[in-house]
């Protein structure tokens, strides 16, 4: 058999799917509808329905996190750029084999030697550089395992091609876009499911390769499922964070009815027997109203006006209001909702069944709004759509998208299963305090599960609550060992703060080498005086803004406590200042930040670090040796504030340098090697820190406040 073989390089690649938000969801290698995109728009034509065999291989130097700016179409939005933190595959090389009927593989040949335009992989930035275009004579071939051969690049593997091919890893299964469905507008992909397998996977059994020996994975088109299957099973696919989400929902759900969840899950989906799906609406209310008694009592009790209290805006709108504003389930001004206002709660368990009857009325509601279309699901890319995503479906992320449509891609069609289930992400997420968060795991949907459970499980005092997230964070630490680096990477944690009835921050956190390792070394010696602020210190970790800065509003609100008197806590920032104004005094245990920062910044100058704190503190005693140089103490750390805020280096030393003189002492030779450009934040804050610390002894110390900077 001959194929085309074709070798290109791109500087930078960028792989995403429509809910790759905040970089989510990226593909360590272009999906086979980029590269297929890449060969047309090489032919300057559209497709016409046919197709070919594709394999798609390739490697990186290096993967890059780094915020891509959108423009916004802003509507009276105060933001008009978006950034969007995105995985950047760092000079990619890619290595693709076509096979198809001699005629189009000529025209395909021709048209990659000498393209019409200039070609572009998505998301990348530089253009494509074809290297190579060449016919290679491919042999089947039989390896035993002892024979194996080992991947030179990262490669797809279709599910279907691993009947017949041995692996010595378990590979990464995606779902990836195919060739077109249809030609004609709104495009639609098909889908096939493939495996990532990671260069140096060892490989057997039934390969092509081509005549310099590399392997050949020829993707082709699936034959559909058949209607059988189809009639008896409901199939979900976890593919995204947000289906994800909705699938561990459901999950919770069933387990509540004690049901045997195992069973319906395999990798990333979720296959429910028909009987079981009709029932889900009901199972969904019964979960919903598990422990509503109490709920439902307390907030009669407080109800001034009785004739205005509603149970079901009590327990099914509190639960997925936020989430869904305005559908059938949560538009109080539904009729099935209306009609149970002013109920008596006298006997409860009626009050229940009125509740879960209205819940299903609004499922009946939402089965009966349909909209005539021929698209197929974007989210199980099987059934036939009945709607298009929009903000009552998902309103956090969905709400955004209407407002910056252009952004993102074109209306997204949903079957009325997959719509239905996307009510469940709610259940998914763990809620506290006005915020939700879920972790992902992408390639494993009971994993996914069992970790939000771990975040889920309930009545937990407010200081666990702490515990448990890092527990969860441990946990992904130790599926280092089991699973590819690539997935580590890629596992997320997914954090959505509701700011206003339908807005929504969205923010996603993964944990790289580096934070991981900063976590490993440090996590334990996080001040527990600070403890009220810790989520704004993980807020600063997931957009990556620097610990300096926390570490600067913290000893702001300590020092300049006055001014900050009358500040209310309604930013992440005030309430970090706040935090720095009810220290009561300075410790040793805020050096925590900056070694955390400096493990994140790859500089561990750990003894700078100490020493500089052990000179602040110094000098701070022999300034409080008199009365004159005590009064003078105070101004000199304002300035030195002010220096940092400034980021003048120069300002700071000349500061020092008159601070020694005062107390007629030289300044320390180690500043002068210490304050280049890397060190000077670490030292300066340490330093500050000194300055303003307070001697405690040991035991009273660690009864105050927990945490001391002397961890290794
Ligand atoms: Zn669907």
């Amino acid at each position: 058999m001959e194929c085309l073989r074709v070798k290109l390089y791109t500087p930078t690649g960028i792989f995403k799917n429509p809910l790759s938000i905040k970089g989510i969801e990226v593909y360590p290698l272009p999906p086979y509808s980029t590269v297929i995109g890449l060969i047309y728009r090489a032919m300057g034509r559209k497709w016409n329905g046919e197709y070919f065999g594709i394999s798609v291989q390739g490697d990186y130097q290096a993967i890059y996190r780094d915020y891509v700016w959108f423009r916004g179409d802003s509507l009276g939005d105060k933001e008009d750029k978006l950034p969007l933190q995105v995985p950047i595959l760092y000079s990619l090389e890619l290595l693709v084999h076509v096979k198809a009927e001699n005629g189009l593989l000529e025209y395909i040949e021709r048209a990659l030697k000498e393209p019409k335009e200039l070609l572009f992989l998505s998301g990348g930035e530089y253009p494509v550089k074809v290297q190579e275009v060449k016919r290679v004579k491919c042999l089947e071939k039989f390896l035993s395992e002892e024979n194996c051969i080992k991947l030179n690049y990262n490669a797809y593997i279709q599910r279907e091609l691993l009947e017949n091919i041995g692996t010595s890893d378990k590979g990464i299964l995606f779902s990836i876009s195919y060739f077109y469905k249809n030609s004609q507008k709104p495009k639609t992909y098909s889908w096939v499911d493939a495996y990532y397998f990671q260069k140096g996977t060892e490989i057997y059994g039934s390969l092509i390769l081509d005549e310099d020996n590399n392997p050949v994975f020829l993707a082709e088109p699936v034959v559909e499922e058949s209607k059988r299957a189809e009639e008896e099973y409901v199939r979900f696919y976890a593919g995204n964070w947000l289906m994800a989400s909705a699938c561990v929902g459901a999950l919770k759900v069933l387990e509540n009815a004690q049901e045997d969840i195992k069973k319906y899950v395999e990798e990333r989906s979720l296959t429910l027997p028909k009987e079981l799906w009709q029932r889900l609406p009901e199972l969904y209310a019964e979960y919903l109203l598990k422990d509503a008694e109490h709920t439902l009592r307390a907030s009669y009790e407080k109800e001034k006006d009785k004739s205005k209290f509603n149970p079901y805006n009590v327990i099914i709108l509190r639960s997925l209001g936020d989430f869904y504003e305005n559908s059938p389930f949560t538009n109080p001004a539904l009729r099935y909702i209306t009609k149970l206002k002013g109920v008596s709660i006298e006997d409860i368990n009626q009050v229940k069944n009125q509740v879960k009857s209205s819940f299903i009325e609004g499922y009946e509601y939402f089965l009966s709004k349909a909209v005539e279309t021929s698209q197929t699901c974007f989210f199980c890319h099987e059934r036939q759509a009945k709607n298009f995503v929009d903000a009552t479906n998902f309103t956090p992320l969905f709400a955004s998208i209407e407002k910056r449509r252009n952004l993102f891609w074109d209306l997204m069609p949903i079957c009325k299963e997959c719509e239905f289930l996307l009510y469940f992400a709610s259940a998914g997420f763990y809620r506290s305090a006005g915020k939700y968060l879920f972790v992902y795991i992408p390639d494993d949907l009971l994993e996914t599960y069992r970790m939000n459970m771990v975040l889920s499980t309930k009545e937990e005092i407010e200081q666990e609550k702490l515990g448990k997230v890092w527990s969860v964070v441990k946990y992904v630490l130790d599926l280092e060992k089991q699973k590819s680096s690539w997935v580590l990477q890629n596992i997320y944690f997914v954090e959505i703060e509701m700011v206003g009835d339908a807005t929504a921050n969205i923010y996603s956190f993964h944990i790289s080498p580096n934070l991981a390792k900063a976590i490993r070394k440090f996590i334990d010696h996080y001040p527990k005086n600070l403890e009220d602020i810790f989520s704004e210190f993980l807020f600063y970790i997931y957009i990556g803004r620097s610990l300096y800065e926390f570490l600067f509003l913290l000893l702001s609100g300590f020092i300049r406590k006055e001014s900050y008197k009358n500040l209310k806590d309604t930013t992440i920032d005030a309430r970090i200042i706040r935090a720095g104004r009810n220290m009561r005094y300075i410790s040793p245990n805020l050096l925590f930040f900056i070694n955390f920062q400096e493990v994140l910044n790859m500089n561990e100058q750990k003894n700078y670090i100490n020493w500089a704190f052990g000179a602040g503190r110094a000098l701070k005693k022999l300034y409080n040796e008199n009365e004159r140089t005590q009064k003078k103490l105070e101004p000199l750390t304002y300035r030195l504030l002010e220096a940092l805020r400034r980021k003048d280096k120069e300002y700071f030393i000349h500061n020092l340098i008159r601070a020694y003189l005062e107390v007629e002492k030289e300044i320390p030779y180690l500043f002068k090697e210490a304050l280049d450009e890397k060190n000077f934040s670490p030292i300066a804050y340490a330093f500050l820190i000194g300055l303003n610390s307070e001697e405690k002894n040991k035991t009273e110390e660690a009864n105050d406040e927990g945490g001391t900077s002397e961890s290794t």
